[in-house]
C-alpha cells in the first residue's frame, strides 16, 4: 500500500469516528486496544452485567433463597426479556419468550410449523415435505433432519433464493437463516416469507446472526416462527439462552414437542395431564437458567435509547469502509470477499475468501486484531455497531494486509 492511500484513508476513519452518533455508546462496554471484530459470535462484556450477576447471587439467592422466584420476578423473566428483545426484531409484546438454546428452540419451532401445517386442513392434501437452508448453519440443519423424521416427513436442503419454485402443495415448513453465518449474506426475509405463504406452508426464520445489528420486522412481514441466540449482536454472555417467537395469531395452535411443565396452564397444579397455557408462555419448557438468563436482562440496558435503523446504517458505513480499506491495502488477489457488495443483501460482518485463511487468522489475534476462521477458507470479521470505531476497522484492514 503507499503511504497517501493509508493516510488518506486513517484521515477518513477519523473523521467518519468524529460524525458517529452511536460512538458514545462503546463505553457501555468493558473493551481494551485490541480490534474486537468478533461480535458475531461472542459479544462484548456490557458494563452493567457483573454488578448485576453478583446482586443476583449474593442478594436474590444467597439471601432471598426461594423467595426470588416471586419477588425477584425469576418465574416470569423468560416473558418479560423477550419482550426487551421484541421491538430489536420488530414483534409486538407478547410473542417472545426466552430460554433453551437456539439448537432447542429451531426444534419446537419447526415441529411447531410442521404440526400447524398436517392440521386437518380445509382442503384435501397432505404436507409431508420441509424445506430447509442448504447453506444453514449446521445445527439448524441436524434438527431439521430429526425434525423430518419424527414427523414423517422428507427434508429437502434448497438454496434459499430457490425457495420461491421449490415450495408447493407439499411443503410443511420452510426453515431459514435470516444472515448466512459464514458468507454475511442476507436473504430477503420479506419476500421469502410470501412466497412460503403463498404455497400455504410456514416459515421459521433463524435470527442468530442478525438480531441486534439489523431491522428483522418480524411483525411487519407476517414471520410465523423465528429463533435466535442472544450471546452475538445481544451481548448478552457465553452460553446466554435464545429465544422463541410464535406469532400471536399461531399461538393457541402452537402445539410443543417440549410441553414441560413451565409452559403449562397451571404449573404449580401438578396435574397429570398437560394443559398448553396461552400465549408466549407455551413456549417454556423447564425451569429457566436464571443467572444467564439475568445477565442478558442486564446486557440488553445497553439498548435504551438505541433505534435498531441507527445501529443498521453504521453497521453499513462500516462494512462499506472496511471492504474500502481491503480493497485498498491487500495485494490483488489475495483475498476475495464473499459477502455481497448490494447493501440489501449484506448482513453485519465481511467474509473473506483466503486460501490460508487459517494461518492469517491466527497472526492476526496475534497483533490484536480478533475476527474468526470458517473451515474451509473464511475470514470472517463481525461489525457490532455499538462498540466497533471507523479507526480500528482501518487498522483491521491495514494489519490483514500486513499478514497476508
Ligand atoms: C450461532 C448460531 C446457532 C447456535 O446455536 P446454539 O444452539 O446456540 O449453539 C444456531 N443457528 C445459527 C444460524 C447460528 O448462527
Amino acid at each position: 500500500m503507499s503511504e497517501s492511500t493509508s493516510l488518506s484513508l486513517a484521515a477518513k476513519a477519523a473523521a467518519l469516528d468524529a460524525a458517529d452518533e452511536l460512538a458514545p455508546l462503546r463505553d457501555r462496554f468493558t473493551l481494551d486496544d485490541t480490534v474486537y471484530l468478533d461480535g458475531n459470535s461472542l459479544g462484548a462484556l456490557p458494563r452493567g452485567v457483573p454488578a448485576r450477576v453478583e446482586d443476583v447471587v449474593r442478594r436474590e439467592w444467597g439471601e432471598l433463597r426461594i423467595r426470588s422466584w416471586t419477588e425477584s420476578g425469576w418465574w416470569t423473566a423468560p416473558e418479560r426479556i423477550g419482550d426487551r428483545i421484541a421491538p430489536l426484531v420488530g414483534a409486538a409484546p407478547g410473542q417472545i419468550v426466552v430460554g433453551d438454546s437456539t439448537s432447542v428452540n429451531v426444534f419446537k419451532a419447526l415441529v411447531g410449523a410442521v404440526r400447524m401445517a398436517q392440521e386437518p386442513l380445509p382442503a384435501p392434501g397432505v404436507r409431508d415435505e420441509i424445506l430447509v437452508d442448504a447453506t444453514t448453519f449446521p445445527t439448524d440443519g441436524y434438527i431439521a433432519e430429526s425434525a423430518a423424521r419424527m414427523t414423517g416427513c422428507a427434508l429437502r436442503p434448497v438454496a434459499p433464493a430457490d425457495v420461491p419454485r421449490a415450495v408447493g402443495p407439499r411443503t410443511a415448513a420452510v426453515l431459514l437463516n435470516h444472515v448466512d453465518y459464514r458468507t454475511g449474506r442476507m436473504h430477503d426475509l420479506p419476500a421469502l416469507t410470501a412466497a412460503v405463504h403463498a404455497a400455504g406452508a410456514y416459515t421459521v426464520w433463524d435470527l442468530c446472526h442478525s438480531a441486534g445489528a439489523l431491522p428483522v420486522g418480524l411483525d411487519a412481514h407476517g414471520v410465523d416462527l423465528a429463533v435466535g441466540c442472544t450471546y452475538k449482536f445481544l451481548n448478552g454472555g457465553p452460553g446466554s439462552p435464545a429465544y422463541l417467537y410464535v406469532r400471536r395469531d399461531l399461538q393457541s395452535r402452537f402445539d410443543s414437542p417440549l410441553p414441560g411443565w413451565n409452559s403449562h396452564t397451571e404449573p404449580f397444579g401438578m396435574r397429570p395431564d398437560y394443559e398448553a397455557a396461552p400465549g408466549a408462555v407455551r413456549g417454556r419448557v423447564g425451569t429457566p437458567d436464571i443467572l444467564s438468563m439475568l445477565a442478558l436482562e442486564a446486557a440488553l440496558d445497553v439498548w435504551d435509547d438505541v433505534t435498531i435503523d441507527a445501529v443498521r446504517a453504521k453497521s453499513l458505513a462500516l462494512t462499506d469502509f472496511f471492504l474500502e480499506c481491503v480493497a485498498a491495502y491487500v495485494p490483488e488477489g489475495r483475498v476475495e470477499p464473499v459477502t455481497p457488495a448490494a447493501h440489501a443483501e449484506r448482513g453485519s460482518q465481511v467474509a473473506l475468501r483466503c486460501p490460508d485463511a487459517g494461518e492469517v487468522m491466527a497472526r492476526l489475534i496475534g497483533k490484536g486484531v480478533i475476527g474468526d476462521y470458517r473451515a474451509p477458507d473464511t475470514l470472517r470479521f463481525g461489525f457490532t455497531p455499538l462498540y466497533v470505531g471507523y479507526a480500528e476497522t482501518e487498522r483491521a484492514a491495514r494489519a490483514l494486509a500486513d499478514e497476508v
